[in-house]
């Protein structure tokens, strides 16, 4: 049985995640951290002190704040207690926390945990080796009308891997849509982002060549296809050594 440890177990992921451990035999979870005091319940202990929770705990998972997870690296570096981290928005030295962890235990990070982007992202490179920069790439995502940041952190991850896979991984190459002239078509990917309604997120990667287009699309139906990605690397990482690890080395996509 792997014990686990929720930092941020009263947010949106914290609740989903907490309910599907709480339905699998193999997985125990021994409680959660966070900022808010007003929460009592028999079953789930919830306290601000992360050393009281991470006591009991094999894995710690994060989906807090930026500073919680700082302070949960720092935590687990105390305690040698592997991470899986998906915090967005950490500043450089929060990010360093994760890394120094990474020297003493494994830490699993991803910005978005979904199996099926992160195969997309494994494709998308494979295809952009392949097609050897005779294709045009394109990326379009569409997402709900509440969505605040455009464009979606998961279509700048598919660029980057885009990019890499054509190498030419500048971030220069990056481009936040199109508008007005531009003479000739340079080595760049334009992102593209389309708001509204209740889409949970759509993510459309274009290869578009002289006579022929390839499109790969990603379309996410709900956000438990963040938990069941978080349920692998939970099962994934008790067995792992030291070290810093991607979505792409827990789905076997990368060795
Ligand atoms: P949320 O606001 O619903 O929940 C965050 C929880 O963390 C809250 O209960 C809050 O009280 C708690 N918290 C804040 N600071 C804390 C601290 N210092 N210590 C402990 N707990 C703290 O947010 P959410 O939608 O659950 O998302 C949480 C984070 O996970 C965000 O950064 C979000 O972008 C990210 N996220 C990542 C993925 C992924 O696949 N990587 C998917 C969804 C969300």
């Amino acid at each position: 049985m792997i014990r686990v440890a929720i930092n941020g177990i009263l947010g949106r992921m914290g609740g989903e995640l907490s309910a599907a451990i709480l339905k699998d035999e193999s997985l125990a979870l021994v409680g959660g951290i966070d900022t808010l005091e007003t929460f009592y319940s028999d079953k789930i202990c919830v306290s601000i002190d992360p050393d009281e929770i991470l006591n009991e705990a094999d894995v710690a998972v994060d989906f807090s704040s930026p500073e919680g997870a700082a302070a949960i690296a720092e935590a687990c570096r105390k305690r040698r207690v592997p991470l899986i981290s998906g915090t967005t928005g950490l500043s450089e030295p929060q990010q360093s926390r994760l890394l120094e962890l990474a020297k003493q235990v494994a830490v699993v990070q991803a910005f978005n945990f979904s199996q099926g982007i992160n195969l997309l992202i494994n494709l998308i490179q494979k295809a952009a080796a392949a097609l050897q920069g005779k294709f045009d790439g394109e990326i379009v995502e569409i997402h709900h009308r509440n969505k605040k940041d455009s464009p979606s952190g998961t279509a700048l991850l598919l660029a980057r891997a885009l990019l890499q896979g054509l190498g030419a991984p500048e971030e220069e190459n990056i481009r936040f849509g199109r508008q007005g002239f531009q003479a000739e078509r340079g080595p760049e990917i334009a992102l593209h982002s389309l708001r509204g309604g209740s889409v949970v997120g759509e993510h459309q990667v274009h290869f578009l060549g002289s006579h022929e287009n390839i499109v790969i699309t990603h379309q996410a139906l709900s956000r438990s296809i963040f938990v069941e990605g978080v349920l692998r690397a939970v099962r994934w990482i008790p067995s792992q050594k030291p070290g810093y690890y991607t979505m792409q080395e827990v789905l076997g996509l990368k060795t």
